[in-house]
């Protein structure tokens, strides 16, 4: 079975991408004037558990899974965030997850606080059975601490709607009870929310729209480079391209196409796979290193993590860049864009409109009354706008970057909340 194709910064140290989120929740913190002790407290999550999950496999073997579930805070409300499923899923990966998913909720303004969850599987080598048999034996695993009021999960690397319908069953058989508010990211026929798939691409154009006004870059002709061309690039060249701007690049895994007059990226999409390859198609192709360093108004990375460090950093010639992948830009390489101006929009803001329609979905699923696609849209964009307003407000009075100015909207409610309750 193909589960939902995903690409996360698999490589990356896990180690470092909590160290480099806990820095900036530190200098977010000290900038809002809390103390050591609130950082203390939202540094890591509250609650980590670790499962084994035994599993029947097809050949009649037992094989034993590792899985995880953190929360990093339910001070706000419920924890929320996505399960995946991949070999290189750690404890380090999935902390540095939840407290990710803490500051979208914050920065969108939604009641919950993050959570996120992983099993260390292979969902390319295992057959739709096991996968249901997983699924299922990583609910019941965890069952104890999820729930609608409690931690509702979602898709992530590897997981789609299939998964999250297995999920869904097993959940409301242990509840006695249907509980489609326990995770969201299900099929429609199951009380999933129009415009989930495309959600994160919304937001991000969103975010472009809002970035090329503050720079004064009319969308219309604009010159886009996209790297990744899965969920979120894919959708997110098109709305580009339907709204106008010249879509000049995009990439896979295997390389980058590049046409100065603007690439078809209706062909390009109808030409892709399941894994958002479209490159090896073509023989005129370029690497992605000279796809993020093509002359461009707006570069989204949009595929995996730590793709603009310290040593390409100079030769982004981007105006504006808009980071739908988690992670794509380093510390230092944030440094080096700042200081040459450019505007970059952080991942923690720009790919925040995924767990909004989340939250739509879950809200739907608890008022049991459904919104048109319509309905979604406009929610969606009256959020992100707000959100990125405000983001952009800070980071200019405090004279701050962007993501520092996000991790400070981020963390406020949270640490607000938590000394409310007397935590700390
Ligand atoms: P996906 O698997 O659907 O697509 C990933 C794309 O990146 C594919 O085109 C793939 O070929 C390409 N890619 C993989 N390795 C690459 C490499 N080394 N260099 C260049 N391209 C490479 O994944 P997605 O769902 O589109 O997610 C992309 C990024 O956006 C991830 O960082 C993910 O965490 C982030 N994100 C996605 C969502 C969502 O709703 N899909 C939400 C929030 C954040």
């Amino acid at each position: 079975m193909v589960a939902q194709k995903g690409t996360e910064n698999i490589n990356n140290d896990k180690h470092d991408l909590l160290k480099s989120t806990q820095i900036i929740i530190h200098e977010a913190l000290e900038k809002l004037g809390y103390s050591d002790e609130v950082y203390e407290l939202l540094k890591e999550p509250l609650r980590m558990l670790t499962v084994k999950i035994p599993v029947r496999m097809d050949d009649g073997t037992t094989k034993v899974f590792t899985g995880y579930r953190a929360q990093h805070n339910d001070a706000v409300g419920p924890t929320k965030g996505g399960v995946r499923f991949h070999p290189d899923v750690t404890e380090d990966e999935v902390k540095a997850l939840s407290v990710w998913m803490s500051l979208k909720c914050g920065i969108v303004d939604l009641p919950y606080g993050g959570g996120k969850g992983g099993i260390v599987c292979d969902p390319r080598t295992m057959s739709f059975r096991e996968l249901e048999r997983l699924s299922r034996e990583y609910v019941r695993a965890i069952s104890q601490i999820v729930g609608p009021t409690k931690d509702i999960p979602a898709p992530d690397v590897f997981t789609n709607s299939q998964i999250m319908a297995w999920m869904y069953d097993e959940y409301s058989r242990l509840d006695a009870f249907n509980s489609p508010g326990f995770i969201t990211g299900k099929p429609l026929v199951l009380g999933g929310s129009h415009g989930r798939d495309s959600a994160t691409a919304k937001g991000v154009t969103i975010c472009i729209r809002e970035a090329a006004k503050k720079r004064g870059i009319q969308l219309e002709g604009a010159r886009v480079v996209v790297q990744g061309f899965g969920n979120a690039g894919g959708f997110l060249s098109k709305f580009m391209h339907d709204s106008g701007a010249k879509v000049i690049g995009i990439s896979d895994a295997y390389g980058a196409l590049y046409d100065p007059n603007g690439l078809d990226i209706d062909y390009l999409l109808d030409r892709r796979d399941s894994f958002g390859t479209v490159t090896k198609l073509f023989k005129n192709t370029i690497s992605n290193k000279e796809l993020l360093e093509l002359d461009c108004d707006i570069l989204v990375p949009a595929a995996i993590g730590n793709q603009i460090r310290e040593d390409n950093a100079h030769n982004i010639k981007a105006n504006i860049v808009v980071e739908a992948a988690n992670g794509p830009t380093t510390l230092e390489a944030t440094k080096i864009l700042t200081e040459r101006g450019i505007l970059l929009v952080p991942d923690v803001l720009a790919s925040a409109g995924g767990v909004t329609v989340s939250y739509f979905e879950w809200v739907q699923n608890n008022q049991g009354y459904y919104w048109s696609e319509e309905e979604v849209a406009e929610k969606l964009e009256k959020i992100m706008v707000n959100a990125f307003e405000n983001i952009y407000k800070i980071a200019t009075t405090r004279k701050v970057d962007m993501r520092l100015a996000a991790y400070m909207v981020g963390v406020r409610k949270m640490a607000e909340a938590c000394r409310f309750r007397g935590w700390v």
